[in-house]
């Protein structure tokens, strides 16, 4: 079996430390091979992004530009329909048959579990690894816990001994940090100093994405 990769799918408007550095830890305390970051289409009847699918693509690339074995999975982005998580952890296990898989989130995603479409199955193709959040307290609904009595797990290693199947918790440093934060904070005119990557706030000042004008 080869060694586990990770993966990271969002919204990414824009990507930001609160997303890179608990992918990063993540990709240390489990010593993954790799890390895919992959941001989602999203269907013409939910909330639109402030930045168009284009901007959040390339956003995403110049922040995964400097960093070692991180690379950008636009597969979601360039279908015509969004994909749920279960149809793309399904392709990528048909890719990478003997590659475990670990699926990153935070904890907010993890509590939204419940409304994702086919939500159970997703262990059946990856693992999945939870970054604490602040604000975000572990809550769970009963179906929820029950899931993650199942399938947790305390040994992060493990990962690679099995193609998935397995909740890890990450307990490092968490960040208290959100898109819609950042993008409050450029509508004010504040600086994205230390909050995401130099090259994604400058490209952000460059094509003029989250001024006043256009929130
Ligand atoms: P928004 O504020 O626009 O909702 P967001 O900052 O939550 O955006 P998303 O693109 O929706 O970012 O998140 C992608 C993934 O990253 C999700 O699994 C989310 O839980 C996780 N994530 C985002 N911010 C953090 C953070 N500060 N700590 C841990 N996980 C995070």
């Amino acid at each position: 079996m080869k060694r586990a990769i990770g993966i990271l799918g969002g919204t990414f408007d824009p990507i930001h430390l609160g997303h890179l550095q608990p992918a990063l830890e993540a990709m240390q305390t489990l010593q993954l091979a790799s890390l895919r970051l992959m941001p989602n289409h999203i269907p013409p009847h939910r909330p639109q992004p402030v930045a168009t699918s284009n901007q959040r693509l390339a956003m995403v690339k110049l922040a995964a530009e400097d960093l070692t074995s991180v690379t950008v999975d636009d597969r979601e982005l360039r279908r015509l329909t969004p994909s749920y998580t279960i149809d793309t952890l399904i392709e990528l296990r048909s890719e990478l048959p003997d590659t475990p898989l670990c699926f990153l989130m935070g904890m907010d995603s993890l509590l939204g579990l419940p409304n994702w479409h086919r939500w159970q199955e997703l262990t059946e193709y990856a693992h999945l690894v939870v970054a604490v959040r602040p604000g975000w307290q572990p809550e769970l609904s009963c179906e929820l816990a029950e899931f993650v009595a199942t399938h947790q797990i305390d040994s992060p290693l493990a990962v690679h001994q099995q193609l998935g199947g397995h909740l890890i918790w990450l307990h490092n440093q968490p960040r208290a940090l959100s898109a819609t934060e950042l993008r409050t904070r450029l509508a004010q005119g504040d600086s994205l100093d230390g909050l995401v990557p130099q090259k994604v706030a400058d490209y952000i000042r460059q094509q003029g994405i989250y001024r006043p004008a256009v929130l």
